[in-house]
């Protein structure tokens, strides 16, 4: 199952066009979680907000749909979201919460429930996780010095950033720059070396864009509880889909780059065992 556990795979994109002009993909977790909030399904998210450095995120408990839209958008770089979970359910007091979390804190996120020491408290409260698909990260130093030296480009000016179609892309106000991705290899965080799972496999419901065209993300629907808030988001109206059958690039090139991080991330794992190295499983 190179795609893990899921009830619907599909490609979509929020209605709202303040979402759209913002978002990265297709909204869809600023659109599911703002939905969720409306719908009084959460009482607040942990979302990756706007931190003091330019680009360097920093958890906050969004309450409002204007929160969560302040949060849009990817940081290519650590965002302790879990870590926050627990200041949302004992300074704010939620009982119901939502977060978004890349693969490796999705998995922190389960633990945490099936064996929650110390936060037991936690663990019933978690009401939706909205994972999103990651091949790699960067630790904030490294993604400094390459979008400044390697692509001379001052961090502040930075509008959106991207990884896509083998490259690392930088939007200005002006400009639109890219390098190779192979370019950035060595400034990814070594952990992700040895991660195994690249669509959130464990998340209620999973969205990142490959699979669809430019605007639209790929969203994969897991759990019980994801299915259903993403079908009635469907139904009000507040995201629109199409069959992934119908749309390009498609699941294939979803299930190949899946594919391709486990193998090459196993055979990682396998040189390091062979070393007596520590592995994460
Ligand atoms: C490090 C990283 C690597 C990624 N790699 C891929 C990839 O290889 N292929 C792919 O298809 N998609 C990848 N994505 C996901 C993709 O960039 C989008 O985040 C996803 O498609 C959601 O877009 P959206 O328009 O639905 O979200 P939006 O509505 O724009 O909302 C984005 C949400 O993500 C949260 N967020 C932003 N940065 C972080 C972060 N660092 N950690 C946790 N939460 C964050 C924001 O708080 C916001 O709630 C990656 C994301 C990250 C953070
Ligand atoms: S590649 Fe894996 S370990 Fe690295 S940030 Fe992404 S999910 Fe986490």
């Amino acid at each position: 199952m190179v795609l893990g556990t899921y009830k619907e795979i599909v490609s979509a994109r929020s209605t709202d066009k303040q979402i759209q002009n913002i978002a990265q993909d297709g909204g869809i977790v600023s659109a599911l979680l703002s939905f969720a909030l409306d719908e009084k399904i959460i009482e607040g998210a942990v979302v990756a907000g706007p931190g003091d450095d330019f680009w360097k995120p920093k958890p906050m408990v969004a309450m409002s749909s204007d929160e969560i839209l302040a949060a849009a958008g990817t940081k290519y770089t650590f965002s302790p979201n879990v870590w926050m979970l627990k200041e949302a359910v004992r300074q704010y007091g939620l009982e119901k919460v939502g977060t978004v979390a890349i693969p490796c804190q999705t998995m922190g996120i389960r633990k945490t429930q099936s064996y929650p020491f110390g936060v037991r408290f936690l663990a019933d409260k978690i009401k939706l996780v909205v994972g999103i698909y990651c091949m790699e990260n960067f630790p904030f130093e490294s993604l400094r010095t390459f979008i400044s030296e390697k692509m001379g480009v001052s961090p502040e000016l930075v509008e959106k950033m991207d990884i896509g179609k083998g490259k690392f892309w930088v939007y200005t106000q002006d400009d639109v720059l890219s390098i190779p991705l192979k370019e950035t290899h060595g400034y990814e965080q070594n952990g992700c070396n040895v991660c195994l799972d690249y669509v959130a496999e464990l998340a209620d419901v999973s969205t990142g864009s490959v699979g669809s065209p430019d605007g639209w993300s790929t969203v994969i629907t897991r759990t019980d509880a994801g299915d259903t808030v993403f079908k009635q988001a469907v139904e009000a109206g507040a995201i629109e889909t199409k069959s992934i059958e119908d749309v390009k690039p498609g699941l294939g090139l979803l299930q190949k780059l899946s594919g391709d991080k486990k193998t090459k991330n196993q055979k990682t794992i396998d040189e390091r065992k062979a070393m007596g190295l520590p592995v994460p499983f």
